[in-house]
């Protein structure tokens, strides 16, 4: 098992990749840390029950609550297989984390994207509240207006896509997730990609770097 870390600010398209390559490919396993901590507040998990309100003011959720989840998928994650980690680590302190449990990183690609663009892409955003695609009504619409393509359930704007969660959500990632972007350069790990072209663009490029 080895991990590639996305790194990039929300909407910039980080997750749509990892699970678009994940589908086409059985030996990339794309882990999200929202989808994580979003599974685990609707399945009322003592973890969710914590994490909900931090996530619906687009704060981080405690450094320890997502790393103990994080470290369990990597314990249970074996063979040929890697990991497109989505997500995690957010800042320094669980990069610190992921490094102490000697999980071998391959690279950590940074999906960028400018600002101005991502407040765009996130108030198109859709996705499946079942089995977790994204959508965008422009720039990756469904097939049938407001209904999941693969699975066939009706699409959602996740509550913290709302134009005020969102700013907030952007400093966060400036703050505290930026950072890293030097953190893993020092290591010799650091890729970046242009995320601002279309879906299968964006995923060749990405296929590219890691
Ligand atoms: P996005 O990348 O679009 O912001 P995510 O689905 O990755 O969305 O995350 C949604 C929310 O889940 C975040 O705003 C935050 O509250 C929480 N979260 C996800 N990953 C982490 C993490 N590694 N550390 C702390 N909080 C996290
Ligand atoms: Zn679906």
């Amino acid at each position: 098992m080895n991990i590639v870390i996305l790194l990039g600010a929300p909407g910039s398209g980080k997750g749509t990749i990892a699970s678009n390559l994940a589908a086409e490919n059985t030996n990339l396993k794309h882990v999200s840390s929202g989808d994580l901590l979003r599974g685990a507040v609707a399945k009322g998990t003592a973890a969710g029950v914590e994490a909900k309100a931090y996530m619906e003011k687009g704060s981080l959720v405690p450094d320890a609550l997502i790393a103990e989840m994080i470290k369990d998928v990597i314990a249970e994650t074996e063979g040929d297989v890697t990991m497109l980690l989505d997500g995690f680590p957010r800042n320094v302190a669980q990069a610190e984390i992921l490094e102490k449990t000697q999980a071998p990183i391959k690279s950590v690609v940074l999906v960028d994207v400018p600002d101005e663009i991502i407040a765009e892409r996130i108030s198109g955003r859709r996705s499946c509240p079942e089995c977790k695609a994204g959508y965008h009504v422009k720039a990756l619409p469904p097939k049938v207006e407001g209904v999941c393509d693969k699975c066939g359930a009706a699409l959602v704007i996740r509550k913290d896509d709302n134009p005020d969660t969102v700013k907030d959500r952007l400093v966060v990632y400036h703050n505290e997730t930026e950072p890293l972007i030097a953190f893993y350069e020092a290591k010799g790990l650091l890729k970046r990609i242009d995320g601002n072209q279309e879906p299968q663009k964006n995923a060749e490029a990405f296929k590219a770097a890691m």
